[in-house]
């Protein structure tokens, strides 16, 4: 595929009139070509005008259409073979293998949301049938779908060029939803994004969907990304990224006329809690432990947003053999190249905050790696005590970099998890033994994270019905949703409810006769589409 450098403004290449702007090779820190244009504010209203416009048009689509379209995305994303893993390779230092499997978690989810569209659920349909003759007064026919929220702005993550950018979670959701998406391309992987961005624009027109169901923007993301999101034309932003640029555009998107919901994953410390039956193995047990863990810290580098940052061990004899085993393991590892300059100055900043920390200790430090971006790992050892009084120790340090905390008993454990911050992950290390210990844990936690995770790491997210990729603030701004999972597409929802409304003014998916065939709620039971078709083809033939 040919890189043009230019958005694509309502799926056509549109020539930014701002500055030019090169992707690089974080690896040799090497301008990468093309140069993109950049977009001015002026320029940004053809791309929000076009998503309003294919709204009515988008947000209607049969399940078929819709479906299709979203597995065609996924199949033209497959279709550019080797040139998109080589591209976002050379733009992010990330390692072959990890982009072959972000590429094949990328088309999983949009298949996956193709089959939520099918199935119909999210649609969300009740029916109150009419009670004319209910005393003291009858009750109208009350019908209740969700509808798609609006056009989306998506801001993709630098830490996942495929997953987690430009058809990643938050623009497979928001179109699964029925939401055209205004796509914010990331600096750090602008040829990626293009690539990407090119296989949905063949989606949109081999569907014959309208063309503003789609655009990616490239230009600044405090300028551009603010006006996007003050676009009155915008309904719902979806970002992926740090807590100032979060809260930045949360504070714009409450302050516009009409405040919209902003979804953003921000920050996160990821907890593990060791529990002293987990460390009653021998030495070789207690070195699996200890290397499991190091490899959840330093994996891409430490660029995960569930990458371990803290880790409670118990203090005594087998938890001074793990903080031992620890530091051996981190000392064989060597440092990996970092997404960006920027990225790896504020790990280094932010191990350097760690490590001169007072009463912190450095567990063990692994080597420099082969390039000028990829520092070592490194792992940090405190108390209990020292970790509640000091702020400086609750900071994320996004990349190899984690703190050992020693506690000597559960009501020390308890203690520190109560004064965390909002968390996507906790995860508990222990055994059956351990079950008494955990249980006053495990209420805590959940006031703290979205998800809770026994005897696994929290990398390596599984993109599903029942996960939740999310948590108090400040993981994410809202805590009542996710980003990874097909629960996510209910962001981008919101509720109608149609009161005495005739079949011929009705939405298809209220109809008399379920001619969407979808499971519905009538009057408070739910009702399964499939017992729904038995009974009238029963009654058909019984008629
Ligand atoms: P970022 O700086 O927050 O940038 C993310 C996106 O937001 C980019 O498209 C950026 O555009 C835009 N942006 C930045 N400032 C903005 C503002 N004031 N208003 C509107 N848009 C703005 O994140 P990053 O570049 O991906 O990584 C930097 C840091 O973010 C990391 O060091 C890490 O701490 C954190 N991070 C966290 C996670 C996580 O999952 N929790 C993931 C990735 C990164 P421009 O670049 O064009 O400004």
């Amino acid at each position: 595929m040919t890189l043009n450098g230019h958005s694509l403004i309502a799926c056509q290449p549109v020539a930014g009139n701002g500055k030019t702007a090169h992707g690089y090779n974080p690896a040799t820190n090497e301008l990468l070509e093309p140069g993109y244009s950049l977009l001015t504010e002026g320029q940004l209203a053809t791309a929000t005008s076009a998503a309003a416009a294919a709204y009515p048009s988008f947000s209607t689509l049969d399940p078929e259409t819709h479906a299709g379209f979203l597995e065609a995305i996924a199949e033209n994303i497959e279709a550019i073979g080797e040139e998109l893993i080589t591209r976002a390779g050379l733009e992010t230092g990330l390692p072959t293998a990890r982009l072959q499997g972000e590429r094949a978690r990328t088309a999983g989810q949009l298949r996956l949301f193709a089959a939520v569209v099918r199935q119909g659920d999210f649609r969300g349909v009740r029916v109150d049938p009419a009670l004319p003759d209910r005393a003291p007064l009858p009750r109208a026919d009350i019908r209740q779908r969700q509808i798609p929220l609006g056009p989306v702005a998506v801001f993709g993550a630098s830490n996942f060029p495929l997953a987690f950018s430009t058809a990643g979670g938050d623009t497979a959701s928001a179109l699964a939803a029925g939401c055209p998406v205004v796509f914010k391309a990331h600096n750090a992987h602008p040829g990626t994004g293009e690539l990407v961005g090119q296989a949905i624009v063949k989606a949109v027109k081999n569907f014959g969907l309208h063309p503003g169901v789609f655009s990616l923007i490239y230009g600044p993301g405090s300028s551009i990304g603010q006006a996007l999101v003050a676009d009155p034309a915008i309904k719902a932003v979806g970002f992926t990224g740090s807590q100032s640029a979060g809260i930045a555009l949360m504070r714009t998107a409450a302050a516009r006329p009409e405040p919209i919901p902003v979804y953003a994953e921000m920050s996160s410390l990821n907890p593990v809690f060791v529990f002293p039956g987990a460390l009653t193995g021998n030495a070789e047990e207690i070195d699996v432990l200890a290397s499991q863990y190091v490899a959840a810290v330093t994996g891409s580098s430490g660029q995960l947003c569930t990458s371990p940052g803290l880790l409670f061990a118990p203090t005594g004899a087998a938890g001074d053999k793990f903080a031992a085993a620890v530091g051996r393991a981190v000392a064989a590892c060597a440092g990996q190249t970092m997404l960006t300059a920027g990225i790896a100055g504020s790990r280094n900043s932010g191990a350097e905050a760690l490590g001169s920390a007072d009463n912190v200790s450095v567990l063990g430090l692994g080597a420099e790696g082969a390039t000028e971006n990829a520092p070592p790992p490194a792992i940090f050892g405190t108390s209990v005590a020292e970790f509640v009084s000091n702020p400086v120790l609750h900071a994320e340090v996004f990349g190899a970099a984690s703190l050992v905390i020693r506690y000597s008993d559960t009501n020390e454990l308890i203690d520190a998890a109560s004064r965390l911050e909002g968390q996507l992950t906790a995860s508990l290390q222990l055994a059956p033994a351990d079950y008494p210990l955990a249980a006053p844990l495990v209420p805590v936690l959940e006031q703290k994270v979205g998800r809770i995770i026994v005897n696994g790491w929290p990398t390596g997210v599984e993109v599903g019905h029942a996960m939740v990729h999310g948590g108090p603030f400040p993981a994410t701004s809202d805590t009542r949703t996710t980003s990874v999972g097909t629960l996510a597409i209910n962001r981008f929802l919101r509720p109608v409810a149609y009161q005495n409304l005739p079949q011929e003014l009705l939405p298809a998916p209220l109809r008399d006769g379920n001619p969407w065939r979808l499971n519905r709620r009538v009057d408070g039971v739910v009702e399964a589409a499939a017992a729904e078709e038995a009974a009238t083809e029963k009654a058909e033939v019984n008629a």
